[in-house]
């Protein structure tokens, strides 16, 4: 008998409750499963436990908006970050619901994310896509003005081996920046490469991923962290 993976039974309950988006908490423990690594993450259900979850993280930390109406959390306000202690964490929560209610006022909330800040470093990009003709890609570029303004990004058919996740993060022209440059350190290549791979497995997996989006992921000289999560479904 095969045991359901957490990946299926997210999926699973996502398509009871009717919804194709997952939310961050979702995919991040999506994500978790294929050992793509995120920023440590708890649902606080109200302000006291939001600052209880925070003390437990160790500040600095992020409070995000979690409702299955809200696609781009900022867009509403719903993002505040750099949280540095319990008076902080409770005067973000009054503002992200104060936020919310008014550029939404019919969302449902189902809580705070309260999040490990990720330090600032070298921003990269993953993604995956399905191509009406060649079937599911996968997609890499650096973040920020490099994909939105550049166009700077490459895409491979999945799945994808590990020499062709090497090669999309090589020959991308933004590639020097992530061997050092100026004050930014050496970004941690095989960091990103299991990122891609892992990415390519869930994709193969699960063919019911209509869209992935891995934005940001900082890159550090050691190891990854993945700040924002988006899965759509079929
Ligand atoms: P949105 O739904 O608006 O895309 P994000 O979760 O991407 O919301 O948050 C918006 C921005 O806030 C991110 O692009 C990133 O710059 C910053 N941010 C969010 N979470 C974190 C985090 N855990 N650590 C550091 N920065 C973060
Ligand atoms: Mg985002």
């Amino acid at each position: 008998m095969q045991t359901l993976t957490k990946t299926s039974r997210i999926f699973t309950e996502t398509y009871k409750e009717g919804r194709k988006y997952l939310l961050e908490t979702e995919a991040k423990t999506v994500c978790m499963e294929y050992e793509i690594p995120v920023t440590r993450f708890k649902l606080a259900k109200n302000e006291a436990e939001a600052v209880k979850f925070a003390e437990e993280i160790g500040y600095p930390v992020v409070l995000k908006i979690v409702s299955p109406d809200i696609l781009h959390k900022s867009d509403v306000g719903g993002v505040i970050v750099n949280i540095k202690n319990a008076k902080e964490v409770r005067n973000a929560h009054k503002q992200i619901l104060e936020n919310v209610k008014k550029h939404k006022a019919d969302a449902k909330i189902l809580g705070v994310l309260v999040q490990e800040m990720a330090p600032s470093s070298t921003e990269v990009i993953v993604g995956a896509i399905k191509d009406p003709q060649f079937g599911p890609a996968i997609m890499f570029g650096l973040g920020g003005i490099f994909v939105e303004v550049m166009k700077d990004v490459t895409f491979r058919i999945i799945p994808i081996t590990e020499e062709e996740a090497r090669e999309m993060i090589t020959e991308v022209k933004a590639y020097p920046l992530l061997t050092g440059y100026r004050n930014l350190p050496p970004a941690d290549i095989d960091a990103i490469v299991k990122i891609l791979l892992g990415t390519s497995k869930l994709v193969m997996d699960h063919p019911e991923i209509k869209e992935l989006d891995l934005n940001p992921i900082m890159v550090y000289e050691k190891g990854a962290k993945t700040v924002d999560a988006r899965i759509i479904l079929e």
